[in-house]
């Protein structure tokens, strides 16, 4: 078994440090939460949307570095992305964290998550933001629920 320091490599701590579209949004035009009680992991993806296709996406929250690196990958690739791109890319990324095989004609930032295969308690935490994503994008109307702030 590899050591846990492998888990986090540097897209990982990157994206940790510094998530990228992180905050709240001022209007969103669709809101779901993510909670993954077992961690502590607590986030709210926020999106508004061109028909199926999401112009703006955030998130805000607060969980290990693990689910907060992937929501900010997971918010960089998934701007401009149609519902049907989503469930595909979601497909691959849930594949590649149950799994730990990556696609070397495919990589991308997803890839530094392969790792998180090893340690099944992690992949409810990879994959959290990308469940609450695609509840927001497939489920229009939700009023919006309040954000935890530390
Ligand atoms: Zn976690």
């Amino acid at each position: 078994m590899q050591d846990i320091a492998d888990l986090y490599q540097a897209v990982i701590l990157d994206h940790n440090r510094r998530p990228r579209n992180f905050g709240e949004m001022e209007n969103p035009d669709r809101v779901a939460v993510g909670d993954n009680p077992v961690c502590g992991d607590h986030y709210t993806v926020f999106l508004q949307m061109d028909g199926d296709r999401i112009r703006e996406i955030t998130f805000h929250g607060a969980g290990c570095a693990i689910s907060k690196a992937s929501a900010s990958v997971m918010t960089s690739m998934l701007k401009g992305k149609t519902l049907a791109e989503i469930k595909a890319l979601y497909s691959d990324f849930h594949h590649l964290v149950t799994s730990g095989e990556i696609d070397e004609g495919n990589l991308s930032d997803l890839s530094a998550f392969a790792g998180v295969h090893q340690f099944p308690a992690r992949i409810k935490c990879a994959t959290l933001s990308w469940h609450a994503a695609l509840n927001a994008a497939e489920r229009p109307g939700e009023e919006p629920e309040p954000v935890t702030t530390e």
